[in-house]
C-alpha cells in the first residue's frame, strides 16, 4: 500500500497536465495509465498525428501550386511511408516528454488498469494481478472513444475510426467521412489535399454545426470549390462492403434514398466519455450516459473524488478544456486559489484547410440569450498579409452587445485562423470591450491585424475594406 497526496487514473492531457502542476505544488502524486505509454487520446491518436498530417497536407499544396508563387516543380510525389514514419516519431518524441516532465516534477506513473474503490482508494490491475494506491484525492480522467453509429461497426480495415485511419499504409482513392464535425473536416481536408475523392454526410443541416452558421456556410463554399463532395441533412441508414469497397445507404435531405461507393469510410460521428469499469457505481457521482456531472472545482458528488476532461458533462471535449480542468481541480487540492473553467472562455480550433477559430457565443446565440447585437466583420481579402501568403478566404466576424461595447464571441475563419484566435480568447477572458480592442495596435503586416480591422468594423470604422 503507497500513500499519495493525488492518484490519476488517465495520462491523456487532463491527467498528465493536473499531474505535472500536481507535482510543481508540491502533492506527492502518481498516473495510472492503462497503455504502456503517456499522452492519451490527444498525443497518440488526436491532435497532434492529425495536425502533423495537416501540416503535411499543407506544405503539400504549397508544391501543387508552386507555379503561382514563381517555382517550376517537377517530379512531385507523395511518400506516404515517410510522412507516417514522421508522424509517429514526433508522437514518440512527446510521449518521451511527458515521460521526462514527469520525473522532472516527481510524478510517478504505473501502468495498468485504474477504478475508484472507494474513499482514496485506487485499484490497479495489471496481468490479472491487482494493487491498491491509497491517495487524499483522486482524478478520474479516462477521457473518452469514437462513437459508431448503430448497425456500422468499423472493422479497421474499410470502415475506420480516427484510430484506425491513422494505420493506412496507402492514402485511398476514394473516402466517404460520416459527421463533418472537427473530427471530421479535418480528415476531409487532410485526404482532398492529398488527392484524394471525398465524400462528406452530416445528419444536421450544416459542416461544422457548433460552430457560427456564417462560419459553416464559407467552409461549406470552400470544401466544395476543393471538390469534397457535402451532403447535409441526410440520414445514413447502412453500410455493406466487399473485397473493393464500401457502399453507404443514406436517405438525403429531401429524403430520397441514395447509395455511394468509396474505397474507405470513416466514421466521425462524435464521442462517448469512457467511464464504464472505472468504479464509479462505489461512489456518489453523478453519471449521466456515461458523462460525470461536476462543481466548478472539478469535484463530483463523492468527496475526495474529482472528474477532468473528456468524462465530463456539459463542456467541451478538447484537449485544452481537459488541461486546465487539471489544473484547477489539482490547485484546488492543493488549498490553493483557483478560477473555475468556463465554458463561454474555451476557444475551439479546428485545422482543416481554411482553419476555424472560434470562442464565445454565436450570433445566433447571442441573439437567443437576449442581447441586442451588433456584428462587425472583416473580410481576409482586405488583409495584406493573407495576400502575401496567398490564402485571402474567410473573415474575421466579431459578435458584440450595442450596449456596452462587450465582446460576447469571435468566429474567424481562414489564414493562421487558430492562432490569432489568440487575441479573441485574451479578449473574452479579461472581458475586453470593441473600444479597447479596435484602439489597440495591431502590428503590420500580419494576418493578425485583421483583428483590428474586425472589432473597427462593429462600428463601420473599418479601415482596410
Ligand atoms: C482525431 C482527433 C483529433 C483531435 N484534435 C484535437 C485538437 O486539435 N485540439 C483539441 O483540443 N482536442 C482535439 N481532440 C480531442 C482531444 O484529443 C481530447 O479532448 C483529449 O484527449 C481529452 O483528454 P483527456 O485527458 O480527458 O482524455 P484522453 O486523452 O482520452 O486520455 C485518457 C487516458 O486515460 C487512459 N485510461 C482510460 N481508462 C483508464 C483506466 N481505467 N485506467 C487507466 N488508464 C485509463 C487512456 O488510455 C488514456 O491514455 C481530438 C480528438 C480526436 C479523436
Amino acid at each position: 500500500m503507497a500513500k499519495y497526496d493525488v492518484a490519476i487514473i488517465g495520462s491523456g492531457p487532463g491527467g498528465y497536465v493536473g499531474a505535472i502542476r500536481a507535482g510543481e505544488l508540491g502533492l506527492k502524486t502518481i498516473v495510472v495509465e492503462k497503455d504502456p505509454f503517456l499522452g492519451g487520446t490527444c498525443l497518440h491518436v488526436g491532435c497532434i498525428p492529425t495536425k502533423v498530417l495537416l501540416h503535411h497536407a499543407d506544405v503539400y499544396d504549397h508544391f501543387k501550386n508552386g507555379a503561382e508563387l514563381g517555382f517550376e516543380v517537377s517530379g512531385l510525389k507523395i511518400n506516404w511511408a515517410n510522412i507516417q514514419t514522421r508522424k509517429n516519431k514526433i508522437v514518440t518524441k512527446h510521449a518521451k516528454g511527458v515521460e521526462f516532465l514527469f520525473k522532472k516534477n516527481k510524478v510517478e506513473w504505473v501502468q495498468g488498469w485504474g477504478k475508484y474503490d472507494g474513499a482514496g482508494k485506487v485499484c490497479v490491475e495489471k496481468d490479472g494481478k491487482k494493487s491498491t494506491i491509497e491517495a487524499g484525492a483522486i482524478l478520474l480522467v479516462s477521457g473518452s472513444e469514437a462513437k459508431s453509429l448503430p448497425g456500422i461497426e468499423p472493422d479497421h480495415k474499410q470502415i475506420l475510426t480516427n484510430r484506425s485511419i491513422l494505420q493506412l499504409t496507402e492514402i485511398p482513392k476514394s473516402l466517404i467521412v460520416v459527421g463533418a464535425g472537427a473530427v471530421g473536416v479535418e480528415f476531409a481536408s487532410i485526404f482532398n489535399s492529398f488527392g484524394t475523392e471525398v465524400t462528406i454526410l452530416e445528419a444536421l443541416p450544416r459542416v461544422v454545426p457548433l460552430e457560427d452558421e456564417e462560419v459553416s456556410a464559407e467552409l461549406d463554399k470552400s470544401f466544395q470549390k476543393k471538390g469534397i463532395h457535402i451532403s447535409t441533412g441526410c440520414s445514413v441508414e447502412g453500410v455493406n462492403k466487399d473485397a473493393k469497397c464500401v457502399t453507404v445507404s443514406f436517405k438525403d435531405k429531401a429524403g430520397k434514398a441514395q447509395t455511394l461507393h468509396a474505397e474507405k469510410l470513416l466514421l466521425a460521428v462524435g464521442r462517448q466519455p469512457m467511464t464504464a469499469n472505472c468504479g464509479l457505481e462505489k461512489s456518489k457521482a453523478k453519471v449521466e450516459r456515461g458523462f460525470v456531472h461536476v462543481n466548478q472545482y472539478m469535484q463530483t458528488d463523492e468527496p475526495g473524488l474529482y472528474a477532468v476532461g473528456d468524462i465530463v458533462a456539459g463542456m467541451p471535449q478538447l484537449a485544452h478544456a481537459a488541461m486546465m480542468e487539471g489544473i484547477v481541480a489539482v490547485t484546488h487540492i492543493a488549498g490553493k486559489p483557483t478560477q473555475p473553467v468556463l465554458k463561454t472562455r474555451i476557444p475551439s480550433a479546428t485545422y482543416c484547410e481554411p482553419q476555424i477559430g472560434s470562442i464565445g457565443l454565436t450570433e445566433k446565440q447571442a441573439k437567443d440569450a437576449g442581447y441586442k447585437v451588433k456584428i462587425g466583420k472583416f473580410p481576409f481579402v482586405g488583409n495584406s498579409k493573407a495576400t502575401i501568403l496567398g490564402s485571402h478566404g474567410g473573415f474575421v466576424k466579431v459578435v458584440s452587445d450595442e450596449k456596452y461595447g462587450e465582446v460576447l464571441g469571435i468566429h474567424i475563419i481562414g489564414p493562421l485562423a487558430t492562432e490569432i484566435l489568440s487575441e479573441a480568447t485574451t479578449v473574452l477572458k479579461l472581458e475586453g470591450t470593441i473600444d479597447d480592442m479596435m484602439n489597440m495596435v495591431h502590428a503590420h503586416p500580419t494576418v493578425w491585424e485583421a483583428m483590428g480591422d474586425a472589432f473597427a468594423s462593429v462600428r463601420g470604422l473599418q479601415i482596410n475594406v
